[in-house]
């Protein structure tokens, strides 16, 4: 069954899996029938319409793209003899490259492994890294056009800007508790919360994978402070991503184009620039 192979090979993952999978296309069905047409009219309303489904589509498309992309060792050649740097997995039972991470969840040795993520129920590493990229930074663009122009409609709602309407944006759970926000539906107020959620937590991810990204090192590599690999250049860390066809920031917004990355995730260069290992 082609749709088992969607759902994550872990059941921990099931509720986060399901809370992106549902509240995103929720959240902006209600922009697009409560919060948009009162906010905007006429061709900005049709101008608002594309923006907001172009940046929803992509991301989808970049949630399916990570799900699908397979960046462990299955179907990767791997050599009998262990080489230098290389490691023996004893639950893959087999040599497994340098940087790559036997993950407990998905239970299979990741190529350049970054981290597992639970929105997804895979892990993040050699080929499809892109996509989580450009997934946190279509995600925060799209969070802060939202805010930008709820923020707006609220405070007209709310009479003005006041403690009132700003709690009902930072904190409109609470806001709705205690019955500030009478003249907002309450589907409104879950979508601000949402709102702000995402864009609290997609900034922050974009600030530590700008850093990663730049420094050529992965997130499980900075969190146990192993800089071996760290490379100087940011051109060629960005490059080691996103391919050297086009540049990133094609495509993280057009993430339907392909790339071609620089070796196939077993071979990695360290500081002096020099292949240290080759199948
Ligand atoms: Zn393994
Ligand atoms: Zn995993």
């Amino acid at each position: 069954m082609m749709w088992r192979k969607f759902i994550p090979p872990d059941r921990a993952d099931y509720i986060p899996f399901t809370l992106f999978a549902l509240l995103f296309p929720t959240s902006i069905g209600i922009q697009f029938t409560l919060l948009l047409p009162k906010i905007f009219d006429g061709m900005t309303l049709s101008v608002s319409y594309a923006v907001v489904s172009y940046l929803s589509v992509a991301i989808y498309f970049c949630w399916f793209k990570l799900i699908t992309t397979d960046s462990t060792t299955r179907g990767v050649m791997l050599p009998f003899v262990q080489k230098p740097e290389w490691k023996f997995c004893w639950i893959c039972n087999q040599n497994s490259p340098p940087r790559s991470y036997h993950c407990q969840r998905c239970n299979i040795c990741v190529l350049r492994f970054d981290h597992h993520c639970y929105f997804t129920g895979r892990c993040v590493g050699f080929t499809n890294y892109r996509y989580f990229i450009s997934i946190i930074a279509l995600l925060w663009i799209l969070c802060l056009l939202l805010l930008t122009t709820n923020f707006d409609y609220v405070i007209t709602e709310c009479g003005g800007l006041n403690w009132r309407t700003l709690l009902v944006i930072f904190f409109p759970s609470i806001a709705w508790l205690f019955g500030l926000t009478k003249e907002l539906p309450f589907l409104i107020v879950l979508v601000l919360l949402l709102s702000v959620v995402a864009f609290l937590f997609s900034t922050y991810l974009l600030l530590y994978h700008s850093a990663y990204l730049h420094s050529g090192l992965t997130t499980y590599e900075r969190n146990r402070k192993l800089s071996k690999y760290r490379c100087k250049s940011k051109h060629t860390n960005v490059q080691s991503v996103f391919g050297t066809k086009l540049h990133w920031s094609v495509l993280i917004f057009v993430p339907y184009l392909p790339v071609k990355l620089k070796g196939d995730g077993t071979t990695f260069e360290v500081l002096n620039f020099t292949t240290t290992n080759t199948l």
